[in-house]
């Protein structure tokens, strides 16, 4: 990732490897907005590089035993600690038997290099509009759990992200871990992503799809069109409507292009953009509906 700076080295800091979380909060508490956390290092280290970002204290939290959980418990959801990697994710079975978008989306990015060094919370707390990993989470429902030395709090994905690089999470914070809810065995879920041979993806897409006789949930995420990850609640209404499925699927596929907020960029303009959310909705919903 190079924004085209002349910098080669990183400014200076002081680097921690504390061994407990308390070890951590302590010195987040000390040093404030002065201090970074760093997880892989994947997106840290190149925004220090551009001089984006040059905090003076950085605090690698890899080696903190309590942040390596990955536990799923059934009625309660599973739960994603902060220095699991993308890799770490894409091997565990679990989550390609139950929680399928995340698993594809865990699958496609970048490639193994970065996979094996770069963490699922990384990934949320960078909150560039175009990454992938807050598109399934949103489609879940999942919660991070933020802890400072004196509060422990939950907040949805989806409030948690605010806008571009800025999220909800104050000096003296760190993000310990991501709570996706327990799901029925006949939801289905899958997750889409286009680009043109780079990491920026110009469209990624989740969808979460619960369709019974008893119960009907929806919901559909869209990246890399706006400056967050947004929800097609329209598109969702129709979803939930009876009758003759495909033709609901079109319908909301339509409906999901005309009424999310998109942007022109470098990459893609708002047309191009609103017509690969019409294909890649209803490629998406019905490869979800024809599965056995
Ligand atoms: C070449 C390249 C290709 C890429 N391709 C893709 C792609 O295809 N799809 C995709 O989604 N992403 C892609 N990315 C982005 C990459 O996935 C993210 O940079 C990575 O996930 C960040 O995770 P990390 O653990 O390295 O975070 P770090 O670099 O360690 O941290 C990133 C930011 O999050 C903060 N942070 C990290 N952990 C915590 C925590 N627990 N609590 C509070 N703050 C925290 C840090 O302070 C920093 O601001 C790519 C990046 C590169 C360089």
């Amino acid at each position: 990732m190079s924004f085209g700076s002349p910098y080669f080295t990183l400014p200076e800091f002081t680097y921690h490897k504390p061994k407990t979380l308390r070890e951590a909060l302590e010195l987040l508490e000390k040093y404030g907005d002065e201090a970074k956390v760093m997880a892989g290092g994947v997106g840290l280290i190149p925004f220090m590089k551009e001089r984006l970002i040059s905090p003076t204290h950085v605090i690698d939290i890899k080696e903190i035993a309590e942040l390596k959980k990955l536990e799923y418990k059934k009625g309660e959801g599973l739960t994603i600690g902060a220095t699991i990697t993308f890799s770490e994710l894409e091997k565990y079975q679990l989550l390609k038997e139950k929680y399928r978008a995340l698993y594809q989306a865990v699958k496609l990015a970048s490639d193994n290099i970065i996979r094996n060094r770069a963490t699922l919370i990384g990934n949320i707390c960078e909150a560039i509009p175009w990454v992938d990993g807050p598109i399934p989470l949103i489609a879940y429902g999942a919660e991070v759990e933020i802890k400072s030395l004196d509060e422990v709090r939950r907040t949805p994905v989806a409030d948690f992200i605010k806008g571009p690089v800025e999220i909800d999470l104050k000096p003296g914070e760190i993000v310990t871990s991501i709570h996706l809810p327990d799901i029925p065995e006949e939801a289905k879920s899958g997750f889409l992503k286009f680009n043109t041979g780079s990491e920026f993806a110009l469209l990624n897409i989740a969808a979460y799809l619960l369709i019974t006789a008893k119960k009907k949930d929806v919901r559909l995420v869209y990246g890399a069109i706006s400056s967050k990850p947004a929800r097609a609640l329209e598109a969702e209404k129709i979803l939930l409507r009876d009758g003759d499925l495909n033709a609901l699927i079109s319908m909301a596929a339509i409906k999901a292009s005309e009424e999310l907020e998109v942007i022109s960029d470098v990459l893609a303009s708002e047309d191009y953009r609103r017509h690969l959310i019409k294909i890649l909705t209803m490629k998406l919903l019905k490869e979800l509906v024809e599965e056995v």
